[in-house]
Formats: structure tokens, sequence, C-alpha cells
């Protein structure tokens, strides 16, 4: 077990992509630190140079109190699980977990009763003699799982390990990894671009973007407090509402509405100060009729979710006319309960709950 800490890491592919921007992060020895980002921000790029499987083209990573930055993948300690899993298919599952034994030279024996011991920990043991392509998603990721920790490794690097396995499957898999790597302690990066996924099982998160960490916390943190319009966009399972508004004494006005400035703002803004005002669309509340100074406007979508609904108003945002009257309009999203939907036409009030 062991931290991992990487200084101004940097990856310029040949051709000149930059999937690493000078990136600085450390993670915890014994932590499930989660790395989420959109597609192409270079997660997997950052798993792979921790990993050595790609030269950094810049900047050191340190395993515990080792510089490994020009080591070999052999020499480093991790070992990783790719998203497709990549098992053999012509071996059984016993030679494919023993496999990583057998390449450290770990005599015939003892690589047969390490797989076994590991199989059973993961729940294999039946399944020993079958090939992957005899077993089902779920099993295959064990298999990869299990084939990773038989040479007990200081980092664990798994690449969307639950990304191939369907909706079910994925929350079975979830609440598994987590506990077994709750029983082991054992240092894990876990690559994802699933929000969910990653607020569910990490103890921190960093968000990337372009190669570059935006944000760095507890779920709780980036869920709460994101630091910056990326990650508030990018983590919830709606997306935050961001309103241009301007501040107006102790209240933000955004159009004709005058919204109470949140506590923590107080001391930190100056009147009449442009910013963007963000809350996410659980923390508002609608009403069907008149709230003085609140954001109004027209109902266009109205989304069933399932026990909750989630409506979108068109609103002004534009303070120019006081009365509202601007043509620039925006789009506010808020959850409503089920029964208490309106519909697409109407005109709605929204409030946001003290203290969001
Ligand atoms: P993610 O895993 O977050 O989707 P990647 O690390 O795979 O992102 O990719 C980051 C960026 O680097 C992307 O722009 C991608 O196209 C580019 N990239 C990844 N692998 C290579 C490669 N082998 N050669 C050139 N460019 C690459
Ligand atoms: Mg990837």
């Amino acid at each position: 077990m062991s931290a991992i800490t990487m200084r101004e890491l940097t990856k310029v592919y040949p051709g000149g992509v930059r999937a690493l921007d000078a990136l600085d992060l450390e993670i915890a020895d014994g932590e499930f630190f989660a790395l989420l980002g959109p597609s192409g921000c270079g997660k997997t790029t950052l798993l792979r140079t921790i990993a050595g499987l790609e030269v950094a083209s810049g900047g050191s990573v340190r395993i515990g109190e080792r510089d490994v930055t020009n080591l070999p993948p052999g020499k480093r300690d991790v070992a990783m699980v790719f998203q497709d899993y990549a098992l053999f298919p012509h071996m059984t599952v016993r030679d494919n977990i023993a496999y990583p034994l057998r390449i450290k030279k770990v005599d015939r024996r003892s690589r047969g009763s390490k797989a076994a011991d590991t199989a059973e920990e993961l729940g294999l043991s039946g399944l020993l003699e079958r090939r992957p392509g005899q077993l089902s998603g779920g099993q295959q990721q064990r298999v990869a799982l299990a084939r990773a920790m038989a040479c007990h490794p200081q980092v664990f690097l798994l690449d969307e390990p639950l990304s191939n396995l369907d909706a079910r499957l994925r929350l079975e898999a979830r609440t598994f990894l987590k506990r077994l790597q709750r029983e082991l302690g054992v240092t894990t990066v876990f690559v994802t671009h699933d929000q969910a996924e990653a607020l569910a099982l990490a103890d921190r998160i960093a968000v990337m973007e372009g190669g570059r960490i935006r944000q760095v916390g507890t779920p709780t943190e980036v869920f709460r407090r994101p630091a910056n319009t990326f990650v508030a966009g990018f983590i919830g399972s709606t997306p935050m509402n961001l309103v241009d508004a301007r501040v107006h004494g102790d209240e933000l006005a955004v159009g004709s509405a005058r919204l109470p400035l949140p506590d923590d703002a107080h001391g930190q803004v100056t009147d009449g100060e442009r910013l963007v005002y963000g809350i996410r669309p659980e923390y508002l509340d609608y009403s069907p009729t008149t709230v003085t100074g609140a954001l109004t406007g027209e109902v266009v979508v109205v989304e069933n979710l399932g026990s909750v609904s989630l409506v979108s108003l068109d609103v002004p945002a534009d303070d120019t006319g006081a009365d509202g009257s601007g043509t620039e309009r925006t789009s506010v999203q808020v959850v409503v309960a089920e029964g208490a939907e309106p519909e697409p036409g109407d005109t709605g009030w929204v409030v946001p709950r003290p203290g969001r």
C-alpha cells in the first residue's frame, strides 16, 4: 500500500495531443480515488502513465517513497484492470488468474493455490476450469479483478471496470468493489465518466477536463461546493442551473427576480457585480401561484424521471428592463414531486430553498 504523487505530469502523444497538461495530484495511501471527466479528458492516459504503459513527456510519478517515472511497468508494483478486461480467451479462469504469478516466476504449485485462494475471495471457486467465453460479463469482470489482485500489488488501477455491465449488474458490482477495496485497504484509482458511480464509490474525486484537474474533493465537497462552472455542470444527476445574475444590495437580480444572496456570499461580492448563480434543480421549489420576487416563466418541458419530474421553465435573464421585459431568456430546471407537475404552457414561480 502506498500513496501516489504526481508532479507537473505531462503527456504529449506523437502528433501533438497534450493529453496530460502539467498535472499535480496526490492520492493518499489506502484511498479509493475516482478520476472523473468527459470522454477524451485524459483519464486513461493518466492511469496508463501511473502504470508505466505510457512514458511521461515531463514531470514525475511517485509511488510511496519511490520515484517510478522511469521504471518499466513490471517494476512499479501496480495492477491494472482494463475496460474490456483483456482476459486470455484460450486460458481457463485458473490460468488467467495465475498468469501474472507465472510472469513473476512463482512456482507452479503455489501459483495454483494462490489463484484458488483469490478466486475464493471473489466468489469464483466453482468456475476455475471454465474459459472466459463461458462466463457472464459480471463473472469476467471478477476474473479480471482476481488476476489483478493475485500479485498483491501496492496500487490498483481500474479503467471504467463497470461500464460493460448492464444497469442492474453494475449496481451489484459497485457494492462488491467497494467492499473488496475496504477489506484489502489497497490504494485504488478508479476511472469513470459516470458522476453517480464516482459519488457512490469514492473517498475522493478528481474532476478532469482537457488534461488538467479542475477540482479534487470528497463526493460531498464536489457536489455541494463545485469550484467552477465546469464541475458544477458535470456533477449531479441533473446539471446544476447556472444563471447570469447581478448583485443588488443584499439580493441577487436575475431578470426582474430578486433572490436572497447565499449566506456564504456575503462579504465576498460587491454591489453591482455580475456573477453566475448556481443552484441544483433539487433545491428549487415550484409554485403554480404568484410568489413575489421569484423567478417566473413559462413551463416548456415536463420530463418524468420516475418518482419526480424535471420541469424546465423559460425565464427572463436580462436585467436591463427591471420589469423582466428584456429579450434574453434562460432555461431553469426544477424538480417537482409526483402529482404536483404543471403542464407545458403553464406559468410557474420558482424559489430557492433557504440555505441552498
Ligand atoms: P479518456 O480516457 O478520458 O477518454 P484518453 O486518455 O483516452 O481520455 O485520451 C486523452 C486524449 O489523448 C484524447 O484527445 C485522445 O484522442 C488522445 N489519445 C489517447 N491515446 C492516444 C494515442 N495513443 N495517440 C494519440 N493520441 C491519443
Ligand atoms: Mg478512457
